[in-house]
C-alpha cells in the first residue's frame, strides 16, 4: 500500500470517459480539441442519460395533473431545484427560479424588478467588461423608465476599477449590475467587495455568474448578492435551462415577468393573483427535463468533490463536495491557462487580454498581429482545435481594448496539457500558412 497521500486534482483522463462527444473525431478523422467552453460545454454520459431515463420513465407535466407520473416527475423537477440551492448555498428553495439561461433570467429582473422600482434619474451601473446580456436589458429599461446607465471603467489589463466604482456610486444608484468572471478577459471579479460598496449607498446588487457558476465556487450569501444568473449549458447542463438566484424579500415583492398558468393562484375574467414563489415566476409548461439534467450536472460535480475527499482531508482542506470540486476544477483550468500563456507567448506576436492567469479563470483570449481573429479560428478548426473568435457579445469591451475582435480558447476540466500543446502548435502552424499566403 501506498503511505503517499493522494493528489488533490481531478483524474482527468478518466472522467474524460465520461463524455462520449470528446472521442469523435471531426472533419472526418481528426481528434477534437475543443476548447470552445465559455460559449458552452460537453455533457457527461450521467447528464445525457437523466434527461433520456425522464422521458423513457417518469415524463408528464409538472405541478398539474393528480396523477402518479405526475407526481414523480414533479418531485424529479423539484429536487433540481433543492441541488440548485445546494450548490450556489441559497438559503430557500423557492430563491431559485428556472428560466432558460442568463439573458433571461437577467430581463427578468430588469423587466419585473426595474419597471416597478426604476424612474427618471435613477441610475444603474455596469461594467466595460459585461455581455451584452448584461447590457442590453439595461439600455431598454432606460429607454422605458428614463433611468440612466453609469459605467464601471476597467484597468488597462482587464481589472474592475474599485476607484471608478465608488465614482459612479451614489444616492441614485438603483443596483449595480456586474459579470463574476468575464467571458473575455476571464477576470474574476472581487463580488463580495463590490456587493458591500453597493450596499453602502442602498443600491442593490446582480450578478451575471454566466462564466462563474461552471468555474468557481459560488456563496450568494457569502457574496451577499441580491440577484444571480447562470446558465446549465455552460455548466455540463442541457441547454434550454438556466436559474435566476433572487432574495425571497425581493422576488416575493416583484410583479410576475411572464403572465399564464402555473404562475397564479387564482384567475377572474378581469384580473389575477399570483401563486407564490417560485412558482409565481415560473408562466407555462417549464424546460422539465433540462432542468432535471441540470440536477444530473449537480450530481456529476458532487460525485467528483467526493473522490476528492481523501486528498483533500490529508491536505487538511475541509469543505463540502461541490465545493471541492469546484476547487479543483478552478486549479486545473489554472494550470492550463498558465501553460497556455507560456505557450503562445513563446509564438510572439501575441497580445493576451485581460490580467494574468493568477487573476483568471480558464479563459485566454488573444489577438495575434495580422491576423483576423476568424482566419485563426478557421485555421485551427482544420487541426480539430475549437476555439470562439469575434466580438464574443463584449462589442463595448473591444472597443475599449481598441481591437474589433479577437480569438479565445476556453478551458473546462476535461481538457488536457496536451490539447494546450496541440493549440500552440496549430496556431505555430497557422502564422505558417499566412506568412506563406502572405508572399
Ligand atoms: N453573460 C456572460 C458573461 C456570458 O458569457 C454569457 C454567454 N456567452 C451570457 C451572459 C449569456 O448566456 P446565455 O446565452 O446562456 O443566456
Amino acid at each position: 500500500m501506498s503511505l503517499a497521500a493522494p493528489a488533490f486534482a481531478l483524474d482527468v483522463e478518466a472522467l474524460r470517459r465520461d463524455f462520449p462527444i470528446l472521442s469523435k473525431p471531426v472533419h472526418g478523422d481528426v481528434p477534437l480539441v475543443y476548447l470552445d467552453n465559455g460559449a458552452s460545454t460537453q455533457r457527461p454520459r450521467q447528464v445525457i442519460e437523466a434527461i433520456v431515463d425522464v422521458y423513457e420513465n417518469d415524463y408528464a407535466n409538472v405541478h398539474r395533473g393528480i396523477h402518479w407520473l405526475s407526481d414523480r416527475v414533479t418531485d424529479r423537477y423539484e429536487a433540481a431545484r433543492a441541488k440548485v440551492q445546494r450548490f450556489l448555498n441559497a438559503a430557500a428553495p423557492e430563491e431559485i427560479i428556472f428560466v432558460r439561461g442568463t439573458t433571461e433570467a437577467i430581463n427578468l429582473v430588469a423587466r419585473s424588478w426595474g419597471d416597478a422600482n426604476c424612474r427618471a434619474g435613477d441610475e444603474i451601473v455596469l461594467s466595460e467588461m459585461e455581455h451584452h446580456a448584461n447590457l442590453v436589458p439595461w439600455q431598454q429599461l432606460s429607454e422605458r423608465t428614463g433611468a440612466v446607465l453609469r459605467h464601471i471603467r476597467i484597468t488597462d489589463d482587464g481589472q474592475i476599477d474599485l476607484a471608478s466604482l465608488d465614482a459612479v456610486l451614489g444616492p441614485k444608484t438603483k443596483l449595480v449590475a456586474v459579470t463574476a468572471v468575464s467571458n473575455v478577459l476571464g477576470t474574476i471579479n472581487p463580488v463580495a467587495e463590490i456587493a458591500r460598496r453597493a450596499h453602502a449607498v442602498g443600491a442593490l446588487l446582480l450578478v451575471d455568474a454566466a462564466q462563474a457558476a461552471p468555474h468557481v465556487a459560488i456563496d450568494v450569501q457569502a457574496w451577499d448578492a441580491d440577484f444571480m444568473a447562470f446558465s446549465g449549458h455552460k455548466l455540463l447542463g442541457p441547454s434550454g435551462i438556466g436559474v435566476l438566484y433572487g432574495r425571497a424579500a425581493l422576488l416575493d415583492a416583484m410583479p410576475p415577468f411572464m403572465g399564464g398558468g402555473s404562475m397564479i393562484r387564482r384567475v377572474h375574467l378581469d384580473r389575477f393573483e399570483p401563486a407564490d414563489l417560485p412558482a409565481k415566476f415560473e408562466a407555462g409548461t417549464p424546460a422539465i427535463a433540462p432542468a432535471i439534467g441540470l440536477g444530473a450536472a449537480i450530481d456529476y460535480f458532487e460525485h467528483l468533490g467526493r473522490g476528492l475527499r481523501p486528498a483533500a482531508a490529508a491536505l487538511g482542506i475541509k469543505r463540502g463536495d461541490l465545493a471541492l470540486a469546484m476547487q479543483a476544477v478552478h486549479e486545473h483550468e489554472l494550470r492550463l491557462t498558465r501553460q497556455a500563456h507560456t505557450l503562445l507567448s513563446d509564438l510572439g506576436g501575441v497580445r493576451f487580454l485581460g490580467p494574468q492567469p493568477e487573476l483568471k479563470s480558464g479563459i485566454v483570449s488573444f489577438t495575434l498581429e495580422g491576423v483576423h481573429a476568424h482566419d485563426i479560428a478557421q485555421l485551427l478548426d482544420r487541426h480539430g482545435v475549437a476555439i470562439r473568435a469575434g466580438h464574443h457579445c463584449t462589442m463595448p469591451l473591444h472597443k475599449r481594448l481598441g481591437i474589433g475582435a479577437s480569438a479565445r480558447a476556453s478551458f473546462y476540466l476535461y481538457n488536457t496539457p496536451a490539447e494546450v500543446e496541440k493549440l500552440a502548435e496549430a496556431l505555430a502552424d497557422t502564422k505558417r500558412v499566412l506568412r506563406r499566403g502572405g508572399q
